[in-house]
Parts: structure tokens; sequence; C-alpha cells
């Protein structure tokens, strides 16, 4: 007798892979590394899929990539660059409350000039007319029109965004690779510059970080002074009765400011930070590449479980969820949204680039720049002189003993992140091609009907999934 069912037709489908909440109903905590998506169908290109994302309840960004609050990662330049690129920075408080104030002014101010005279190109031109108009005239974005010249209707415009990854002899059509009219923020004909930057401006977003102590409230003054869109209550527990009081004290004094509490792991502590008002859940804790609270304080959590579980509490809520720390590639990025988390916040894949604060160096004929944990001695002394990279560990008491909570390092030169950024974008969208999700909410959206599925990886199977049996190879991602 045949050991097999046979069964009718091929409508029949066996129960593969888990669901999220099936993956996380062991009570294990995970990392990203140890599991899986299960790939799903695709019937629309990597380019269609729709990356906006809600920051917080009343901010959503083209891409859902934030920057972190950081020293040694995220002061005005690298906040420009986000926030060009579809993202948001988070200027650091590690420094007076007058710097970071004036960090602040100098994104929202960040001015581009008129063009009048721009080369244009029609939508049937191709990729490689691109390319030769870039090398013949160095311009890195071009407005199609509809005969090609300036002065007719505007359909779109190509940027070095959109082919950076394709060949320069491509014959693709612009129609195909430009961003249409719709996505772009435009202004009438006949505007003027300073009318044209105010635009600019309301669409340029950025935020900044402050402690919970009763001085960062004069911080905070500055802050809204300068134009801040989001203000980041910045502790490594945010369950905290400084954090829930600053909360109502925000929400009082500047009710149209966004607020992202945190950091929590847990629903519970979720909670009290949505029934104090907070806009936006930052969630992580000892996930960070330059973090040692796990090992020295004993308390945090695995981040895949931290982020399910959050995510899965707050959406009730409509509060979403920002995945901090622990974002090592763009595998990490696709994993942490498929999640439930709206946006990721990035250290130590951000850290070294041109943008990132600090002066390059030299050890053993490598180029380097410095990372270092917020958390760490040496950026919790700078306290003494400029600000206040302790407060985020030390809840309400003086300047005792610090038990440090970070590491300092350094990074290797990842040139800019305007390159990067693109590359970052470019591969969540082909994630998420994969998986059969046309956008960041439908990913969502699949989890919790459960038709995401996921995998747990045994560690031979994410041994398997790495590059193995090589004798060298060189990995070189974009
Ligand atoms: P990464 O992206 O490098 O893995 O992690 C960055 C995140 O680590 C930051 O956004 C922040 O939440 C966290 N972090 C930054 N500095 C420290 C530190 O010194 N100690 C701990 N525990 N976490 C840190």
């Amino acid at each position: 007798m045949a050991d097999y069912l046979i069964c009718g037709g091929t409508s029949y489908v066996p129960e593969d892979g888990n669901t999220g909440a099936q993956m996380f109903a062991s009570g294990e905590g995970l990392t990203y590394n140890d599991f899986i998506i299960l790939p799903g169908f695709i019937d629309f290109t990597a380019e269609e899929v729709d990356l906006t994302s809600a920051l917080t309840k009343k901010i959503s960004l083209k891409a859902p990539l934030v920057s972190s609050p950081m020293d040694t990662v995220t002061e005005s330049e690298m906040a420009i660059a986000m926030a060009l690129c579809g993202g948001i920075g988070i200027i650091h408080h590690n420094c007076t409350p007058e710097f970071q104030a004036q960090e602040v002014m100098k994104v929202k101010k960040y001015k581009h000039g008129f063009i009048r005279d721009p080369v244009c190109l029609t939508p049937h031109h191709r990729v490689s007319d691109v390319f030769h108009v870039k090398k013949s005239h160095g311009f890195g974005g071009i407005p199609i029109t509809e005969d090609g010249k300036m002065g007719s209707r505007l359909l779109g415009i190509i940027t070095s965004r959109d082919i950076d990854f394709l060949e320069p002899n491509s014959d693709k059509l612009l129609s195909e690779e430009m961003t249409p009219f719709d996505d772009l923020v435009t202004a009438p004909a006949g505007v003027s510059l300073d009318k044209a930057n105010e635009i600019l401006q309301r669409s340029k977003k950025v935020g900044a970080a402050i402690g919970t102590r009763d001085s960062d409230k004069q911080r905070l003054e500055l802050l809204v002074n300068a134009g801040v869109d989001v203000v980041v209550l910045d502790s490594s527990q945010g369950n905290s009765i400084y954090q829930i009081n600053l909360i109502r004290y925000i929400k009082n004094t500047y009710p149209e400011l966004q607020i992202v509490g945190g950091n929590v792991v847990t629903a519970a502590q979720a909670k009290n930070l949505i029934d104090a008002g907070v806009d936006s859940l930052r969630v992580g804790m000892g996930s960070g590449s330059i973090c040692i609270t796990q090992e020295v304080m004993a308390v945090g959590r695995p981040q895949a479980t931290a982020v399910y579980k959050v995510a899965e509490y707050a959406r009730r809520f409509g509060v979403p969820v920002m995945a901090d720390g622990g974002i090592g590639s763009v595998g990490h990025i696709i994993k942490a949204l498929a999640l439930g988390a709206s946006t990721v916040m990035m250290g130590s894949l951000l850290a070294g680039t041109s943008e990132a604060p600090g002066e390059y160096f030299f050890s053993n004929g490598v180029r380097l720049k410095k990372y270092r944990g917020m958390g760490s001695l040496e950026a919790m002394e700078r306290k003494n002189t400029q600000g206040a990279a302790a407060d985020r560990y030390f809840h309400g008491e003086g300047d005792g003993i610090k038990v440090a909570q970070g590491v300092s390092g350094s990074i290797v030169d990842k040139g800019s992140i305007l390159r990067f950024l693109p590359y970052l974008v470019c591969g969540i969208q082909h994630g998420c091609q994969d998986i059969g999700a046309k956008s960041c909410s439908m990913l969502r959206s699949m989890m919790y009907a459960g038709e995401l599925k996921f995998e747990k990886r045994t560690i031979s199977a994410q041994r398997e999934g790495n590059v193995h049996s090589l004798y060298s190879h060189e990995k070189r991602l974009y």
C-alpha cells in the first residue's frame, strides 16, 4: 500500500511555517538571527513597494529609517542626509542645549537654490541618457517633462537614487524609473525662493533627544523654538515616574509636539507610557552593538521578541513602534518591520560614514571613525563639560559612581551616507517583494493576519544561511 495521500487537484496546500504569534508563544527570547521569513507570491516590481511608514501618530516618513541620537552618529549633517533620503535623524543631547538647538536649526534651515534652466528629459528617454547627462554636466537630478524642455508639463524627476543600481548603458525607459509627479513635493511656477524653502522646510523633519531631568525642560524650550518636529525621551529604561511626568508636562506645554517614549521591551512598560500619552515607542534594551547592559545589569530582552511583544500591544492604541539597536544588515531591517515595527533606529550601521560626527583616523592602514555607546564612560565623562549622556542610564540620581553600560570603539570608513541609504531603501523593497508585501503596512497586516510565515533557525541553519565553504571571499554589498 502506498504510504502517501492523494488529494484532488492542486488546491490543497499543507500548513507550513509558523505565524508570528506561534513563533513567540514558546517564551524563549529570539534575536533577528534566530529566525527566517518564508517567501510569498510576487506580482509586482520591487520599485513599486511603498515604504511609507509612521514615525509617530502624526508624522509619517517616506522611508522607515531613523538615525540614533548618539554623539558619533547624529548631528545636523547626518540629519540632513537622512531627511533628504526620506528618513529622519535624531540629534543627540550629549552637548549644550544651545549647540543642540543650533543643530536642529541647521537642518530646518538647510536651503537649496533655484536652478532656472535645468537639463530636462522625456519619459521616453533611456537610463543611458541620464548617465550621459550626468557625465557631461555633472547633474544628479533631472526633471522629466512632456517634451523634454523646460516650461512643458512636469511628469516626474529622475535622480541618482533611481538609477544607482542600473548599468550605465541600460536601455530601460525613464517612465519606468522616474519618481512620478504625484510623489513629489512641488511648488507653483514663480514661487519665491523663500516660499520654496518654506515648503521644503515643512517636508523635512528633524528630531532631537532629551533626558528626563527637570533641566531638560529648558533644553526642550530651545529645541521647540528651533523648530524640532519630534522629541525622543532618551532613557535606557523608560518605564519610570520621571519619564511619565515629563510626557504629561510636554503634552500640556507643547500639545503639537510629537513624543517618542522609551526605551521599553515589554507590554507592561509600554502600557505606562501609552497611558501617559506618547506618540511612538522606542523598543530595545541591551541589543545595541556597543552595549553591555545585559551583561552588567542582567536586564533587557532579545530584540526580535521585544519588538514583536511591544508592537503587538501598542498597535491596539495606534502607537507605532521603532525598533532600536541590533540592526546589522538590510535583512535585520526587514525582519524588524515584519515583526510589527514601523521604523528602525540605527547606530553602528550609519556610523563611520562621512556625515557622522568625528574625524577619520588610520589604524594598521585602515581608515576608521570612532563609534561609542552613550553609556560608555568616555561618553558619560563628556557630560561634565558639555552635556547629558549619563542621564540616559541614571534615573534621578546625582553624580555618583558611573557604571558603564556601553563601550567605545571604531568603525571602518563607509563613505557617504547618500550612497548607503539608497542601498538600504532598495534592499528593503526587494525583501518585501520576496515576501509578497507591496508596502510596509501590508507587511505588518500580513503578519497579524497569520499569512506571513516564520521559521526558527538552528545554529547550523544560521551557518548555512551565511557564506560558507569558500577558501576566501569578498563581501561587497552595493
Ligand atoms: P546599534 O545600531 O549600534 O546596534 O545600536 C544603537 C542603539 O544602542 C542606540 O540607538 C541606543 O538605543 C543604544 N545605545 C547607545 N549607546 C548605548 C550604550 O552605551 N549602552 C546601551 N546599553 N545601549 C546604547
